[in-house]
């Protein structure tokens, strides 16, 4: 049966050690880190992440403004308000909760962000330097995984990964990264050969999936022994309205060939809360010191 790869338990540790680098930041720049977060429109499940991401600043005794904005609000006007906040010192990462409303050109608008207050690493120029090595802000997702990996002991080194999905956000980031720790990867998509996919599957000992269906790895696909990272959140209706979240993987089917499995809710998802939070101390830091 495989273990667990607890991420609330682990963003917990992370978050409490952030306090005491927060602190002692603050005690020593009198600079308190803020993070704008803007959310475009009122889809129920942004405003969750949202909440949860500002909360989450509280706790660290970082700043928090945010910006909800009326889904009407034209690209031009969310473009003056990423220009005023890239404009604003007390300001040292901006995070714009995606998808933005239909009409709206996501890439531009995150191109718009000053990369030194990209947090959330989406911009062309951090993009570049993850790739070359070099690597400034690290997107939340991918880099929560690597360090769930190395607090779990996995060593991704000399090992066969399969990452499915090629999104910007997450499955083409966490491929950089599993490459850069020295594992050897492969990347499958829509267009791969179904046959192609589930061998990639077998045979991979760390298997990330990232597509956004539910129980879209069947566990008998599964290695023995594998690292299995489900980042997916898929909400499955319920008799009593609230909905179920799920993950990618047939869970219970790959816990049992699994060596360990990150649950769905719990696993990826406090990690990527925890690493916006470490970005946006390190965007303080940087924007301090220079
Ligand atoms: P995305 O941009 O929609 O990308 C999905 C990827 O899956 C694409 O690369 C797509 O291939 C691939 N795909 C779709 N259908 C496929 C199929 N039949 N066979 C093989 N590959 C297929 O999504 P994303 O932003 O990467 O997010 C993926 C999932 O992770 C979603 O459930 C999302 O909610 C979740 N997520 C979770 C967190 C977290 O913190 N836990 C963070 C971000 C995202 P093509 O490129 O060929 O279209």
């Amino acid at each position: 049966m495989a273990t667990e790869l607890d991420g609330k338990a682990l963003s917990k540790k992370i978050r409490a050690e952030l306090a005491h680098e927060a602190e002692s930041f603050i005690a020593s720049t009198q600079v308190r880190p803020c993070l704008a977060t803007v959310l475009v429109g009122d889809d129920p499940a942004s405003a969750v992440y949202v909440r949860s991401k500002r909360r989450s600043c509280e706790r660290l005794g970082f700043e928090s403004r945010h910006f909800p904005l009326p889904v009407e609000t034209t690209q031009q006007s969310l473009l003056t308000l990423v220009a005023e906040l890239n404009a604003d010192e007390a300001v040292h990462g901006i995070l714009i909760q995606l998808p933005l409303p239909e009409g709206m050109d996501s890439s531009v608008v995150l191109d718009a962000i000053d990369p030194r207050k990209d947090v959330d690493g989406f911009h062309p120029e951090n993009v570049g330097l993850l790739a070359l090595k070099k690597a400034r802000f690290v997107s939340c997702t991918p880099k929560g995984i690597m360090r769930l990996l190395e607090e779990s002991g996995v060593d991704p080194k000399g090992r066969r990964a399969t990452v499915i999905g090629r999104s910007s956000i997450v499955g083409l980031p966490v491929a950089l990264l599993l490459t850069h720790a020295h594992a050897s990867v492969r990347i499958v998509h829509s267009r791969t050969r179904p046959e192609d996919l589930e061998a990639a599957v077998r045979e991979a000992e760390i298997l990330v999936v990232a597509v956004g269906r539910p129980a879209f790895v069947p566990g008998e696909w599964v290695r023995d022994g594998a690292i299995v990272i489900d980042v997916g959140i898929n909400r499955l209706p319920t008799d009593d309205g609230k909905g179920r979240l799920v993950g990618d993987v047939d869970f219970e089917g790959a816990s049992e060939r699994a060596a360990a499995i990150t649950p769905v809710p719990g696993g990826v998802g406090p990690m990527t809360i925890a690493m916006l939070m470490t970005n946006t101390l390190e965007a303080a830091r940087l924007q301090h010191a220079s």
